[in-house]
Protein backbone atom coordinates (compact mmCIF):
# COMPACT_ATOMS: atom_id res chain seq x y z
CA UNK A 1 0.00 0.00 0.00
CA UNK A 2 1.91 3.19 -0.83
CA UNK A 3 -0.42 6.11 -0.79
CA UNK A 4 -3.17 6.25 2.58
CA UNK A 5 -6.85 5.24 2.03
CA UNK A 6 -8.71 5.94 5.81
CA UNK A 7 -8.54 9.10 6.99
CA UNK A 8 -9.96 8.93 11.01
CA UNK A 9 -10.40 11.68 13.45
CA UNK A 10 -10.15 11.28 17.50
CA UNK A 11 -13.41 11.72 19.13
CA UNK A 12 -11.93 15.52 20.48
CA UNK A 13 -12.41 16.47 16.84
CA UNK A 14 -16.14 16.00 16.99
CA UNK A 15 -17.14 19.45 15.49
CA UNK A 16 -18.43 21.57 18.42
CA UNK A 17 -20.78 23.75 16.09
CA UNK A 18 -23.26 23.35 13.63
CA UNK A 19 -23.27 25.15 10.52
CA UNK A 20 -26.31 26.59 9.47
CA UNK A 21 -26.68 27.46 5.77
CA UNK A 22 -29.64 29.65 6.73
CA UNK A 23 -27.11 32.51 7.86
CA UNK A 24 -25.62 32.65 3.98
CA UNK A 25 -28.49 31.79 1.64
CA UNK A 26 -27.93 34.78 -1.18
CA UNK A 27 -31.79 35.22 -0.44
CA UNK A 28 -34.28 33.92 2.71
CA UNK A 29 -36.00 30.96 2.44
CA UNK A 30 -40.08 32.22 1.74
CA UNK A 31 -41.24 30.89 5.11
CA UNK A 32 -43.36 28.40 6.67
CA UNK A 33 -47.14 29.09 6.06
CA UNK A 34 -49.73 27.95 8.94
CA UNK A 35 -51.96 25.24 7.25
CA UNK A 36 -55.51 27.09 7.93
CA UNK A 37 -54.97 30.47 7.79
CA UNK A 38 -52.35 30.56 5.01
CA UNK A 39 -50.06 33.27 6.86
CA UNK A 40 -46.71 33.04 7.80
CA UNK A 41 -46.48 30.55 10.51
CA UNK A 42 -44.54 32.00 13.67
CA UNK A 43 -42.95 29.95 16.51
CA UNK A 44 -46.24 29.87 18.21
CA UNK A 45 -47.10 27.87 15.51
CA UNK A 46 -44.97 25.17 15.81
CA UNK A 47 -44.53 24.64 19.70
CA UNK A 48 -47.58 22.38 19.82
CA UNK A 49 -45.35 19.50 18.41
CA UNK A 50 -41.91 20.43 18.96
CA UNK A 51 -40.13 21.99 22.44
CA UNK A 52 -39.22 25.46 21.99
CA UNK A 53 -35.55 24.82 21.93
CA UNK A 54 -35.47 23.02 19.00
CA UNK A 55 -38.29 26.32 17.38
CA UNK A 56 -35.63 28.43 17.87
CA UNK A 57 -33.27 25.88 16.00
CA UNK A 58 -35.77 25.91 13.22
CA UNK A 59 -35.94 29.81 12.30
CA UNK A 60 -32.39 30.60 14.03
CA UNK A 61 -30.31 33.27 12.00
CA UNK A 62 -26.92 32.24 13.54
CA UNK A 63 -24.17 30.70 11.36
CA UNK A 64 -22.90 28.48 13.75
CA UNK A 65 -25.15 26.68 16.60
CA UNK A 66 -22.84 25.08 19.54
CA UNK A 67 -23.70 21.62 20.25
CA UNK A 68 -24.43 20.70 23.44
CA UNK A 69 -21.95 18.49 25.39
CA UNK A 70 -24.21 15.73 26.12
CA UNK A 71 -24.65 15.53 22.62
CA UNK A 72 -20.79 15.57 21.81
CA UNK A 73 -20.93 12.97 24.05
CA UNK A 74 -23.32 10.00 22.78
CA UNK A 75 -22.17 11.16 19.29
CA UNK A 76 -18.27 10.16 20.24
CA UNK A 77 -19.96 6.16 20.35
CA UNK A 78 -19.47 6.05 16.84
CA UNK A 79 -18.55 10.13 15.45
CA UNK A 80 -16.15 10.77 14.25
CA UNK A 81 -17.10 8.71 11.22
CA UNK A 82 -14.57 7.41 9.04
CA UNK A 83 -13.49 9.00 5.35
CA UNK A 84 -11.91 6.49 2.67
CA UNK A 85 -10.80 6.42 -0.34
CA UNK A 86 -11.72 3.84 -2.42
CA UNK A 87 -8.79 2.96 -4.03
CA UNK A 88 -10.00 -0.97 -5.05
CA UNK A 89 -12.97 0.74 -6.98
CA UNK A 90 -10.90 3.31 -8.50
CA UNK A 91 -8.72 0.20 -9.68
CA UNK A 92 -12.14 -1.45 -10.82
CA UNK A 93 -13.20 0.83 -12.95
CA UNK A 94 -9.47 1.56 -14.45
CA UNK A 95 -10.29 5.69 -13.58
CA UNK A 96 -7.97 8.75 -12.76
CA UNK A 97 -10.19 10.01 -10.93
CA UNK A 98 -10.12 9.85 -6.84
CA UNK A 99 -13.07 8.54 -5.11
CA UNK A 100 -13.53 9.43 -1.62
CA UNK A 101 -16.49 8.62 0.88
CA UNK A 102 -17.78 9.66 4.27
CA UNK A 103 -19.28 6.50 5.73
CA UNK A 104 -22.25 7.38 8.33
CA UNK A 105 -23.18 3.24 8.59
CA UNK A 106 -21.33 3.03 11.59
CA UNK A 107 -23.91 4.48 13.91
CA UNK A 108 -25.55 2.26 16.30
CA UNK A 109 -28.73 2.23 13.80
CA UNK A 110 -26.67 1.95 10.80
CA UNK A 111 -26.85 5.26 9.50
CA UNK A 112 -26.52 8.84 9.59
CA UNK A 113 -30.01 9.43 11.04
CA UNK A 114 -29.01 9.32 14.83
CA UNK A 115 -26.70 12.48 14.29
CA UNK A 116 -30.43 14.48 14.98
CA UNK A 117 -31.65 11.89 16.76
CA UNK A 118 -29.49 12.55 19.27
CA UNK A 119 -29.92 16.12 19.34
CA UNK A 120 -33.58 16.24 19.19
CA UNK A 121 -34.07 13.85 22.04
CA UNK A 122 -31.51 16.27 24.14
CA UNK A 123 -33.65 18.95 23.54
CA UNK A 124 -36.87 17.58 24.28
CA UNK A 125 -35.90 16.11 27.31
CA UNK A 126 -34.06 19.24 29.09
CA UNK A 127 -37.48 21.20 27.73
CA UNK A 128 -39.05 18.21 30.09
CA UNK A 129 -41.04 16.23 27.37
CA UNK A 130 -41.55 12.67 28.69
CA UNK A 131 -42.43 11.23 25.20
CA UNK A 132 -41.54 11.57 21.11
CA UNK A 133 -43.88 10.56 18.41
CA UNK A 134 -43.15 9.75 15.17
CA UNK A 135 -43.17 7.93 11.96
CA UNK A 136 -40.83 5.56 10.24
CA UNK A 137 -41.13 4.43 6.74
CA UNK A 138 -38.30 1.59 6.15
CA UNK A 139 -37.34 1.55 10.28
CA UNK A 140 -34.03 3.55 9.67
CA UNK A 141 -35.22 6.73 11.50
CA UNK A 142 -37.66 4.89 14.13
CA UNK A 143 -34.76 2.96 15.18
CA UNK A 144 -32.59 5.85 15.28
CA UNK A 145 -35.12 7.91 17.67
CA UNK A 146 -35.69 4.69 19.53
CA UNK A 147 -32.04 5.05 19.80
CA UNK A 148 -31.80 8.40 20.62
CA UNK A 149 -34.80 8.18 23.18
CA UNK A 150 -33.37 4.95 25.33
CA UNK A 151 -30.08 7.01 25.64
CA UNK A 152 -31.91 10.03 27.43
CA UNK A 153 -34.46 8.30 29.28
CA UNK A 154 -37.61 9.05 27.38
CA UNK A 155 -40.61 6.81 25.96
CA UNK A 156 -40.80 6.46 22.26
CA UNK A 157 -43.40 6.10 19.91
CA UNK A 158 -43.41 4.52 16.24
CA UNK A 159 -46.34 4.74 13.59
CA UNK A 160 -44.39 2.45 10.36
CA UNK A 161 -45.84 2.10 7.13
CA UNK A 162 -47.80 -0.84 7.17
CA UNK A 163 -45.78 -2.76 4.37
CA UNK A 164 -42.36 -2.54 5.43
CA UNK A 165 -43.56 -3.33 9.33
CA UNK A 166 -44.61 -6.25 7.70
CA UNK A 167 -41.83 -7.09 5.26
CA UNK A 168 -38.79 -5.63 7.68
CA UNK A 169 -38.89 -7.26 10.67
CA UNK A 170 -35.40 -6.61 12.08
CA UNK A 171 -35.76 -2.45 12.29
CA UNK A 172 -38.93 -3.04 14.32
CA UNK A 173 -36.82 -5.22 16.89
CA UNK A 174 -34.38 -2.95 16.94
CA UNK A 175 -36.99 -0.56 18.41
CA UNK A 176 -38.68 -2.63 20.55
CA UNK A 177 -35.18 -3.64 21.82
CA UNK A 178 -34.31 -0.24 22.84
CA UNK A 179 -37.67 0.49 24.22
CA UNK A 180 -40.15 1.89 21.80
CA UNK A 181 -43.47 0.98 21.22
CA UNK A 182 -44.02 0.35 17.33
CA UNK A 183 -47.36 -0.11 15.74
CA UNK A 184 -48.29 -0.53 11.85
CA UNK A 185 -49.36 2.33 9.76
CA UNK A 186 -52.68 3.27 9.21
CA UNK A 187 -53.18 2.05 13.07
CA UNK A 188 -56.19 1.61 15.09
CA UNK A 189 -54.52 3.90 17.85
CA UNK A 190 -55.44 7.82 16.07
CA UNK A 191 -58.51 8.84 14.27
CA UNK A 192 -56.67 9.38 10.99
CA UNK A 193 -55.88 5.74 10.80
CA UNK A 194 -59.07 3.98 11.65
CA UNK A 195 -60.75 6.66 8.71
CA UNK A 196 -57.75 5.76 5.82
CA UNK A 197 -58.46 1.82 7.23
CA UNK A 198 -62.16 2.71 6.87
CA UNK A 199 -61.88 3.86 3.41
CA UNK A 200 -59.34 0.76 2.48
CA UNK A 201 -58.76 -1.94 4.41
CA UNK A 202 -55.56 -2.92 2.39
CA UNK A 203 -54.07 0.46 2.68
CA UNK A 204 -50.15 -0.61 2.49
CA UNK A 205 -49.52 2.98 4.22
CA UNK A 206 -47.38 5.83 3.66
CA UNK A 207 -45.12 8.02 5.01
CA UNK A 208 -47.59 10.85 4.84
CA UNK A 209 -50.36 9.15 6.53
CA UNK A 210 -47.85 7.57 9.71
CA UNK A 211 -46.55 11.25 9.60
CA UNK A 212 -50.51 12.07 10.25
CA UNK A 213 -50.86 9.72 13.02
CA UNK A 214 -47.76 10.84 14.40
CA UNK A 215 -48.87 14.32 14.83
CA UNK A 216 -52.23 13.40 15.57
CA UNK A 217 -50.75 11.38 18.90
CA UNK A 218 -48.55 14.24 19.54
CA UNK A 219 -51.30 17.06 19.90
CA UNK A 220 -53.58 14.82 21.86
CA UNK A 221 -51.27 12.97 24.51
CA UNK A 222 -50.21 15.34 27.04
CA UNK A 223 -46.14 15.22 27.49
CA UNK A 224 -45.98 14.15 23.72
CA UNK A 225 -43.78 15.94 21.59
CA UNK A 226 -43.15 15.05 17.46
CA UNK A 227 -39.80 13.96 15.97
CA UNK A 228 -38.91 14.54 12.25
CA UNK A 229 -36.07 12.57 10.92
CA UNK A 230 -35.58 15.30 8.28
CA UNK A 231 -36.60 17.69 6.08
CA UNK A 232 -36.49 20.79 8.40
CA UNK A 233 -33.99 23.26 9.01
CA UNK A 234 -33.18 21.96 12.70
CA UNK A 235 -32.46 18.39 11.37
CA UNK A 236 -30.34 19.54 8.52
CA UNK A 237 -28.55 21.56 10.99
CA UNK A 238 -27.73 18.22 13.23
CA UNK A 239 -26.40 16.64 10.30
CA UNK A 240 -23.59 18.96 9.02
CA UNK A 241 -21.34 17.55 11.34
CA UNK A 242 -20.73 15.08 8.60
CA UNK A 243 -19.16 17.45 6.17
CA UNK A 244 -17.49 19.81 8.76
CA UNK A 245 -15.41 16.39 9.97
CA UNK A 246 -15.72 15.43 6.01
CA UNK A 247 -13.88 18.92 4.71
CA UNK A 248 -11.10 18.24 7.48
CA UNK A 249 -10.84 14.78 6.29
CA UNK A 250 -10.62 16.26 2.72
CA UNK A 251 -7.01 18.14 3.92
CA UNK A 252 -5.74 15.52 5.46
CA UNK A 253 -6.12 13.45 2.26
CA UNK A 254 -5.12 16.52 0.14
CA UNK A 255 -7.17 17.07 -2.62
CA UNK A 256 -10.02 19.18 -3.11
CA UNK A 257 -12.82 17.62 -4.14
CA UNK A 258 -14.42 18.76 -7.93
CA UNK A 259 -17.79 16.97 -7.12
CA UNK A 260 -19.59 16.15 -4.04
CA UNK A 261 -22.56 13.73 -4.15
CA UNK A 262 -25.44 12.38 -1.76
CA UNK A 263 -28.45 10.66 -1.91
CA UNK A 264 -31.48 12.33 -1.26
CA UNK A 265 -35.16 11.47 0.47
CA UNK A 266 -36.31 14.15 2.90
CA UNK A 267 -32.80 16.15 1.96
CA UNK A 268 -30.70 15.77 5.53
CA UNK A 269 -28.14 13.57 4.83
CA UNK A 270 -26.89 14.96 1.24
CA UNK A 271 -27.91 18.67 3.05
CA UNK A 272 -24.90 17.88 5.96
CA UNK A 273 -22.55 16.62 3.73
CA UNK A 274 -22.66 19.13 1.10
CA UNK A 275 -23.50 22.42 3.39
CA UNK A 276 -20.32 22.99 4.59
CA UNK A 277 -18.87 22.80 1.16
CA UNK A 278 -21.40 25.16 -0.27
CA UNK A 279 -20.46 27.60 2.36
CA UNK A 280 -16.87 27.66 1.02
CA UNK A 281 -18.18 27.35 -2.23
CA UNK A 282 -20.48 30.90 -1.77
CA UNK A 283 -17.12 32.39 0.15
CA UNK A 284 -15.21 32.06 -3.12
CA UNK A 285 -12.96 29.75 -1.67
CA UNK A 286 -13.85 26.61 -3.91
CA UNK A 287 -15.84 25.77 -6.50
CA UNK A 288 -17.26 22.28 -6.49
CA UNK A 289 -20.30 20.24 -8.19
CA UNK A 290 -22.72 19.11 -6.20
CA UNK A 291 -25.10 16.71 -6.79
CA UNK A 292 -27.92 15.67 -5.06
CA UNK A 293 -29.32 11.86 -6.41
CA UNK A 294 -32.61 10.44 -6.19
CA UNK A 295 -34.93 7.75 -7.62
CA UNK A 296 -36.44 7.97 -10.83
CA UNK A 297 -39.61 6.57 -8.80
CA UNK A 298 -40.11 9.35 -6.59
CA UNK A 299 -38.30 12.49 -8.44
CA UNK A 300 -39.24 15.55 -6.08
CA UNK A 301 -36.10 17.42 -7.37
CA UNK A 302 -36.10 17.19 -11.03
CA UNK A 303 -39.67 16.71 -11.91
CA UNK A 304 -41.29 18.16 -8.87
CA UNK A 305 -42.79 21.89 -9.01
CA UNK A 306 -41.71 24.60 -6.28
CA UNK A 307 -44.08 25.70 -4.71
CA UNK A 308 -46.13 25.67 -1.05
CA UNK A 309 -47.50 22.17 0.20
CA UNK A 310 -47.62 19.98 3.06
CA UNK A 311 -45.21 17.97 4.85
CA UNK A 312 -48.08 15.29 5.33
CA UNK A 313 -51.00 13.11 3.56
CA UNK A 314 -53.37 14.75 5.77
CA UNK A 315 -52.74 18.41 5.72
CA UNK A 316 -51.86 19.16 9.12
CA UNK A 317 -48.19 20.42 8.87
CA UNK A 318 -47.52 24.09 7.99
CA UNK A 319 -46.98 24.47 4.45
CA UNK A 320 -43.43 24.87 3.48
CA UNK A 321 -42.04 26.19 0.10
CA UNK A 322 -40.59 23.13 -1.20
CA UNK A 323 -39.95 20.90 -4.73
CA UNK A 324 -43.16 18.69 -4.32
CA UNK A 325 -44.25 16.07 -6.11
CA UNK A 326 -47.74 17.11 -4.08
CA UNK A 327 -48.72 15.94 -0.73
CA UNK A 328 -51.21 13.08 -2.01
CA UNK A 329 -48.31 11.36 -4.12
CA UNK A 330 -48.10 7.54 -3.68
CA UNK A 331 -44.48 6.84 -4.92
CA UNK A 332 -44.19 2.72 -6.00
CA UNK A 333 -42.53 0.37 -3.80
CA UNK A 334 -39.13 0.50 -4.81
CA UNK A 335 -36.66 -0.81 -2.21
CA UNK A 336 -35.09 2.32 -1.31
CA UNK A 337 -37.94 2.94 1.78
CA UNK A 338 -36.07 6.18 2.69
CA UNK A 339 -36.54 7.67 -0.36
CA UNK A 340 -39.96 7.55 -1.22
CA UNK A 341 -40.74 11.13 0.17
CA UNK A 342 -43.17 13.74 -2.11
CA UNK A 343 -40.95 16.34 -1.02
CA UNK A 344 -37.80 18.26 -0.78
CA UNK A 345 -36.48 19.63 1.99
CA UNK A 346 -36.65 23.30 2.25
CA UNK A 347 -33.61 24.41 2.18
CA UNK A 348 -32.12 22.12 -0.09
CA UNK A 349 -35.21 22.87 -2.88
CA UNK A 350 -33.92 26.41 -1.96
CA UNK A 351 -30.34 25.64 -2.40
CA UNK A 352 -31.28 23.83 -6.26
CA UNK A 353 -33.44 27.29 -6.68
CA UNK A 354 -30.06 29.20 -6.51
CA UNK A 355 -28.25 26.34 -8.50
CA UNK A 356 -26.24 26.42 -5.86
CA UNK A 357 -26.57 22.26 -5.73
CA UNK A 358 -27.75 19.88 -8.60
CA UNK A 359 -29.83 17.01 -8.92
CA UNK A 360 -30.43 13.64 -10.91
CA UNK A 361 -32.37 11.06 -10.96
CA UNK A 362 -31.32 7.47 -10.94
CA UNK A 363 -33.01 3.97 -11.80
CA UNK A 364 -33.11 1.38 -9.28
CA UNK A 365 -31.77 -1.28 -11.23
CA UNK A 366 -28.68 0.89 -12.13
CA UNK A 367 -28.39 2.06 -8.54
CA UNK A 368 -28.23 -2.00 -7.66
CA UNK A 369 -25.64 -2.84 -10.16
CA UNK A 370 -23.39 0.05 -8.68
CA UNK A 371 -23.88 -1.14 -5.11
CA UNK A 372 -22.91 -4.91 -5.80
CA UNK A 373 -19.97 -3.57 -7.53
CA UNK A 374 -19.07 -1.61 -4.88
CA UNK A 375 -19.77 -4.02 -2.12
CA UNK A 376 -17.74 -6.72 -4.32
CA UNK A 377 -14.96 -4.08 -4.79
CA UNK A 378 -14.93 -1.84 -1.37
CA UNK A 379 -16.50 -4.87 0.89
CA UNK A 380 -19.63 -2.66 2.38
CA UNK A 381 -22.56 -3.53 1.37
CA UNK A 382 -24.57 0.03 0.96
CA UNK A 383 -27.85 1.01 1.89
CA UNK A 384 -30.34 1.15 -0.84
CA UNK A 385 -30.72 4.43 -0.34
CA UNK A 386 -26.93 5.26 0.39
CA UNK A 387 -26.33 2.94 -3.25
CA UNK A 388 -27.71 5.90 -5.15
CA UNK A 389 -24.84 8.10 -4.36
CA UNK A 390 -23.14 5.21 -5.34
CA UNK A 391 -23.95 4.86 -8.61
CA UNK A 392 -23.87 8.84 -9.69
CA UNK A 393 -20.00 8.34 -7.87
CA UNK A 394 -19.31 5.39 -10.26
CA UNK A 395 -20.83 7.04 -13.60
CA UNK A 396 -18.49 10.16 -12.84
CA UNK A 397 -15.39 8.67 -12.27
CA UNK A 398 -16.33 6.48 -15.64
CA UNK A 399 -16.71 9.48 -17.41
CA UNK A 400 -13.49 10.75 -16.22
CA UNK A 401 -11.98 7.92 -17.36
CA UNK A 402 -13.56 8.55 -20.99
CA UNK A 403 -12.62 12.13 -20.94
CA UNK A 404 -8.89 11.55 -19.40
CA UNK A 405 -9.69 13.69 -16.57
CA UNK A 406 -8.11 13.50 -12.63
CA UNK A 407 -11.34 14.28 -10.97
CA UNK A 408 -11.43 14.20 -7.40
CA UNK A 409 -15.34 12.70 -5.95
CA UNK A 410 -16.57 12.54 -2.57
CA UNK A 411 -19.80 11.05 -1.54
CA UNK A 412 -22.10 10.35 0.74
CA UNK A 413 -22.38 6.69 2.32
CA UNK A 414 -25.14 7.40 4.23
CA UNK A 415 -25.60 4.01 5.27
CA UNK A 416 -24.84 0.25 5.43
CA UNK A 417 -27.63 -2.33 3.79
CA UNK A 418 -27.02 -4.98 6.33
CA UNK A 419 -31.09 -4.98 6.76
CA UNK A 420 -31.82 -4.09 3.56
CA UNK A 421 -30.67 -7.53 2.18
CA UNK A 422 -34.27 -8.56 0.81
CA UNK A 423 -33.88 -5.77 -1.76
CA UNK A 424 -30.41 -7.46 -2.75
CA UNK A 425 -32.25 -10.54 -2.92
CA UNK A 426 -35.03 -9.64 -5.76
CA UNK A 427 -32.11 -7.57 -7.59
CA UNK A 428 -29.35 -10.84 -7.47
CA UNK A 429 -32.98 -12.89 -8.21
CA UNK A 430 -33.47 -10.42 -11.52
CA UNK A 431 -36.88 -9.41 -10.04
CA UNK A 432 -35.90 -5.59 -9.73
CA UNK A 433 -37.87 -3.37 -12.52
CA UNK A 434 -37.15 0.13 -13.46
CA UNK A 435 -40.52 2.19 -12.93
C1 LIG B 1 -33.38 7.84 5.60
C2 LIG B 1 -32.21 7.58 4.81
C3 LIG B 1 -31.91 8.37 3.68
C4 LIG B 1 -32.81 9.45 3.17
O1 LIG B 1 -33.05 10.50 4.05
P1 LIG B 1 -32.37 11.93 3.88
O2 LIG B 1 -33.05 12.80 4.85
O3 LIG B 1 -32.60 12.36 2.47
O4 LIG B 1 -30.93 11.76 4.17
C5 LIG B 1 -30.75 8.11 2.99
N1 LIG B 1 -29.91 7.12 3.37
C6 LIG B 1 -30.17 6.33 4.44
C7 LIG B 1 -29.22 5.24 4.81
C8 LIG B 1 -31.32 6.54 5.19
O5 LIG B 1 -31.56 5.78 6.26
Amino acid sequence: MSEPTSFLLPSDRIPKAWYNLNADMPEPIPPPLHPATRLPAGPDDLTAIFPENLVMQEVTPERWVEIPDPVREVLALWRPTPLLRAVRLERHLQTPAQIYYKYEGVSPGGSHKPNTAVAQAYYNKIAGTKRLATETGAGQWGSSLALACSLFGLECRVYMVKVSFEQKPYRKLMMQTWGAEVFASPSDQTEFGRRVREQDPECAGSLGIAISEAIEDTVKTPGTKYSLGSVLNHVILHQTVIGLEALEQMEMAGPEPDIIIGCVGGGSNFAGLAFPFVEKKLAGKASYKIVAVEPTACPSMTRGDLRYDFGDTAGMTPLMMMKTLGHEFMPPPIHAGGLRYHGMAPMVSHAHKLGLIDAVAVPQTHVFDSAVTFARTEGIVPAPESAHAVAVAMDEAIAAREAGQKKVILFGLSGHGMLDLTSYENFLAGRLQDV
